[in-house]
């Protein structure tokens, strides 16, 4: 009896061990929004809700949130921390500036590994050097990096399994979202709008990198699918050439995809919003400018457009569309929510590109009086687009404040839905600025602008706001008003609750329904990534990152001087009730 009980548990040994350590798998990916106990994608479930039912800390028991640990990045690398942790097989895989990934032990916060990628001097990040998050496949952990490579690294060693270049980092490429894993492909997107790249969307093998298709996102340019030798296959023209974008401005027509994507496994489609058209000077080139600030649906196996919807066509503010598309249920019918850089918030038909709604969540919009549902276009104001110069002075067109600022109603800092409330929650800023237009051609490796800009806040007392959003109905149910611009993320829990962290250092819990504040913690640099949360041995934790920077301090003006008081930092920080409930 003794000698059975021994060759069972020998026998049992490994096999836990195995089931421990599991592989990543598809359907784990596709399930994900509803595995409490990891998350194992950006947006806590590819659809990017960011809504988790547990319900252990609530209304009632959030007030008891403590501190189960915190682990520092390190070095001398305390940039912009916009990173969102990837929670899988009992380890955080979390992301930092300069194109770091740590792996921590999630009961310990001990580091288990880290992997520091090797950047070269000449790197090309418009707005910090920030990196969002990993994708985790297999036994695989995907990252992108500001040199434009992706890298895939054994989740137990931190060993390179896997690197390929993407493209040319000389020319204004760089990775910064977090890779997307649908139907099996690993896809992911482009940085580098401001460069005159061309952006695109592609997709590989993610266990061994190799490139299965490859889909560009401005009118005119070639797609391709490979073979198993790599060899490149025609997969039809992006659109007709010519036809959106005069003479060969599509040569360097932007559209990048650097928010990464969205997949909804109801849908069977991938949601990848892309940037704005290049140069930001819209005179120079007439016409929509496809498939610039706008949502693409895309087939995860082929890459093949299922449809799009243009938010800002000829865009003349850099209103890139790169915000996530949420998909979510609503009158029985499956919608996408994205809440657009330009000031308006879309509810589009997730499987056929169909717009339902388009309402404003900022309080001041110059550009667009509104868009005609029937059209599905904007009402352009005509004289709020900044001037053409060749049509003055030759140097400088005519000033115009405009609003929003370039750098978005919404920028990067995702959204949440919860299904509980039928309430999007929508970190917002109110700004505003004065753009103007200069000529410009295109250099390879060179800023392509030619425009002028400087940011100011629209109001004395605040920037940001946290809005909870009606997609029925287009009305702002409540909102929080914060002093410096929001530039973290949101998520939404079962329990009744709201997480967004702030610049000003706190991570904040508030209900759902009103908004009201029911918890903070000062985290000892500002927040602009988003939360999450998991289970783990019947105790709910709840992680952050923290460290102030992306965009802000770089590029806004007035605003930037505004907050400069702000210090910069690098940590993840988790939590957990004091008592166990
Ligand atoms: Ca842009």
């Amino acid at each position: 009896m003794k000698t059975r009980m021994t060759i069972l548990l020998a026998g049992l040994a490994p096999l836990a061990f195995i089931a421990q350590a599991a592989d990543i798998t598809n359907a784990m990916i596709e399930n994900a929004a509803k595995d409490t106990k990891n998350v194992l994608s950006f947006g806590m479930g590819t659809q990017g809700q960011r809504y988790s039912t547990l319900t252990q800390i609530n209304t009632k028991t959030v007030g008891q949130l403590v501190p189960a640990w915190s682990f520092s990045f390190g070095g001398e690398k305390q940039r912009g921390q916009e990173s969102q942790p990837i929670i899988a097989n009992g380890k955080m895989f979390v992301t930092a500036s300069y194109s770091r990934i740590f792996a921590i032990d999630l009961k310990t916060g001990n580091k288990l590994w880290k992997y520091e990628h090797r950047l070269p001097e000449a790197i090309m990040p418009c707005c910090d050097v920030v990196n969002r998050g990993a994708a985790v496949y297999g036994n695989l952990v995907i990252f992108g990096t500001l040199d434009a490579q992706l890298v895939a690294l054994d989740q137990n060693t931190g060993k390179i399994v896997w690197k390929e270049k993407v493209d040319d980092y000389a020319a204004g490429y760089s990775m910064t979202a977090a890779p997307l894993i649908a139907k099996g492909v690993l896809i992911t997107g482009v940085s580098g709008g401001e460069f005159g790249i061309v952006g695109r969307v592609e997709g590989r093998n993610p266990l061994t990198g190799e490139l299965l298709w490859t889909r560009p996102t401005v009118e005119g340019h070639m797609g391709y699918k490979y073979d198993k030798d790599g060899k490149a296959i025609e997969a039809g023209v992006t659109g007709t050439v010519n036809k959106s974008w005069p003479g060969e401005l599509w040569k360097t027509g932007g559209a990048s995809t650097w928010m990464g994507g969205t997949y909804d496994p109801v849908t069977g489609l991938a949601y990848f919003g892309t940037g704005n058209p290049a140069p930001w000077n819209s005179h120079l080139r007439p016409g929509d400018n496809l498939y610039s600030s706008s949502t693409l649906a895309l087939d995860p196996t082929t890459g093949q457009i299922k449809w799009a919807y243009q938010s800002t066509p000829n865009d003349s503010w850099d209103f890139d569309g790169a915000n996530e598309f949420v998909t979510f249920d609503m009158n029985g019918k499956r919608y996408g929510g994205k809440a657009d850089r330009n000031g308006f918030f879309y509810v589009i038909d997730a499987k056929t590109g169909q717009l339902q709604n388009a309402f404003p969540f900022v309080n001041k919009i110059t550009w667009a009086s509104g868009i005609d549902l029937k059209t599905g276009r904007p009402n352009f104001i005509a004289a709020n687009r900044p001037s053409d110069p060749t049509k003055g002075d030759g140097k400088k067109g005519s000033t115009v404040f405009a609003a929003p600022a370039f750098l978005g109603a919404k920028n990067q800092m995702p959204m949440a839905y919860s299904p509980q409330t039928g309430l999007f929650y929508v970190p917002a800023n109110e700004w505003g600025m004065e753009i103007w237009n200069e000529p410009i051609t295109y250099k390879k490796g060179g800023a392509y602008l030619g425009a002028g800009f400087t940011i100011k806040p629209l109001n004395d007392d605040y920037i940001g706001a946290l809005r909870a959003v009606d997609p029925k109905t287009g009305k702002i149910v409540w909102e929080n008003k914060n002093s410096a611009p929001l530039w973290g993320g949101v998520m939404t829990t079962a329990g009744g609750l709201v997480f967004y962290g702030t610049p000003e250092g706190y991570l904040k819990a508030v209900d759902a329904k009103s908004g009201k504040e029911l918890w903070k913690f000062q985290t000892g640099s500002g927040v602009v990534a988003p939360p999450v949360t998991w289970e783990d041995g019947g105790v709910q934790y709840v992680a952050v990152v923290s460290g102030w920077g992306g965009a802000v301090p770089l590029w806004g003006g007035e605003v930037a001087k505004k907050v400069n008081f702000l210090e910069q930092g690098g940590s993840v920080w988790v939590f957990k009730l004091a008592t166990k409930i």
